[in-house]
């Protein structure tokens, strides 16, 4: 899978995805062609002392792609394939899923090319600490906003926030979202992607009469989205048929005991069968499962044109930005699948972010409550929202939510006019 990953460049998808949406867009061409551009791009190298007493050389890159909205907003993440292109192409999508849930920020991402699962957690903090330093000068509660994304968690925001407040001489928890708690966190901000997955989800079913009890779900991904995601799944009467890490998965078509295998998980860092109706399956197996929903919640470019004839799901909630290609999605269409896409299916987090900033800078603390009421209530009227384009233009709910997106972002822009 990483193999077939390494061909197949997030930013060329991107753009290509607004060449699709353009067509049904009555926007200037210069302004598309602006939209297709990152607005500022920031690549750095920096040492940071290992365990061993060696240095080692890290490279990390922060990109802000739109501001036309409110300030730059995206995640951080650390891992050794990430590269300029992802990057681009990740907080292009940042720029899209606000606009398509309607919160005042734009898109940015950020990231470090290192392997964290071979790291100390010393080592981690040294970098996240140094690379925090390199890259101060863009962000700010009203400048560029980080959160978790793929191997970083509320432990790294504590020591983003940490390093830049002391760089302020002040604290300054509105820097970063998804941070704990204790620092300044929003309740319900952890569960925020996974439960927005399951509400969009939902919709799906409603509108295709499928009832959720029984609903056969496989999930690619067991980290933040895909592990809180299958848990609310299990929770509401459907059965978690397969569950996968990088290594791969467990399989059980009549349901996994999915506390135990979670547990199993956290415990031993793997999957371990232990019953005789689960099998080992790879990630390969997993997508092609015949099953009612399948959750990617990993990483990018997973359907390709390659896998996505033998998918056999019937509704695609995607929990990971840009899990398909432009190729696939058109084979996806022509079989019938009804994709929730991720500028959609993934924009819990982005508003329960948005959420914990506003308390940031309000020094107020909302319940758990007002929070899951406020999250279901953004995410049900956006799904409303992409679905009624859908059905009104005929067109993919995809292709749907970027004419959303990128309709509002385009409008932005050209209310604010071109400087000077
Ligand atoms: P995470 O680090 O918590 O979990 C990542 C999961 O993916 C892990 O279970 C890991 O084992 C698995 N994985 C890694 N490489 C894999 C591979 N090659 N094949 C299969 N599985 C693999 O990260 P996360 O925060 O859950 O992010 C997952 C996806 O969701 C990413 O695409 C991310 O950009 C997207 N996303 C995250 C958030 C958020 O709030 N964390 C919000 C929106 C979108």
């Amino acid at each position: 899978m990483n193999a077939e990953r390494e061909k197949i460049n997030s930013f060329e998808v991107a753009k290509k995805q607004i060449d699709i949406a353009a067509k049904y867009l009555n926007v200037d061409p210069g302004l598309l062609e602006k939209l297709k551009h990152t607005k500022r791009e920031l690549i750095v190298h920096f040492p940071v002392k290992m365990d061993d007493g060696t240095v080692k050389v890290f490279t990390g890159y922060r990109v802000q792609h739109d501001v036309s909205r409110g300030p730059a907003k995206g995640g951080i993440r650390y891992h050794p394939d990430v590269d300029l292109d992802e990057v681009r192409a990740l907080a292009m999508w940042m720029t899209w899923k606000s606009a398509v849930v309607n919160i005042p920020f734009g898109g940015a991402k950020g990231g470090v090319q290192c392997n964290p699962k071979e790291m100390s957690l010393h080592e981690i903090e040294h970098m996240t600490r140094r690379f925090t330093w390199e890259i101060s000068m863009m962000l700010g509660p009203e400048q560029d906003i980080p959160a978790p994304d793929v191997y970083t968690n509320p432990q790294v925001m504590a020591w983003i926030m940490d390093t830049f407040s002391i760089l302020k001489g002040y604290s300054v928890p509105g820097v970063v979202t998804g941070k704990p708690i204790e620092l300044g966190g929003s309740l319900g901000r952890f569960e925020a992607t996974g439960r927005g997955v399951v509400i969009t989800s939902l919709e799906a079913l409603k509108y295709l009469k499928k009832p959720i009890e029984g609903a056969k779900v496989a999930v690619q991904g067991c980290g933040n989205v895909g592990g809180v995601t299958a848990k609310h799944f299990d929770r509401l009467g459907a059965k978690v048929i397969a569950i996968s890490d990088s290594k791969g998965g467990l399989y059980n078509e009549k349901g996994l005991d999915l506390e135990r295998v979670l547990d199993c998980k956290a415990r031993y860092a793997c999957f371990v069968c232990e019953k005789k109706e689960e099998t080992e399956i790879s990630n390969e197996e997993l997508l092609e499962l015949d099953c009612d929903i399948l959750i990617p919640a990993a990483l990018e470019n997973q359907i390709t044109e390659k896998n996505a004839p033998r998918i056999r799901a019937k509704i695609i909630a995607e929990g990971a930005n840009g899990p398909t290609t432009t190729e696939a999605d058109e084979i996806l269409n022509d079989k019938g699948i009804f994709v929730v896409p991720d500028i959609l299916a993934n924009a819990g987090g982005v508003t329960v972010s948005y959420f914990e900033w506003v308390q940031n800078l309000q020094e107020l603390l909302w319940s758990e409550e007002e929070v899951l009421d406020r999250l279901t209530r953004i995410m049900q009227r956006s799904y409303k929202e992409v679905l009624e384009i859908s059905l009104s233009k005929k067109i993919p709910m995809r292709t749907a939510a970027l004419v959303l997106g990128i309709g509002r972002v385009a409008e932005a822009t050209r209310l604010r006019g071109i400087y000077p």
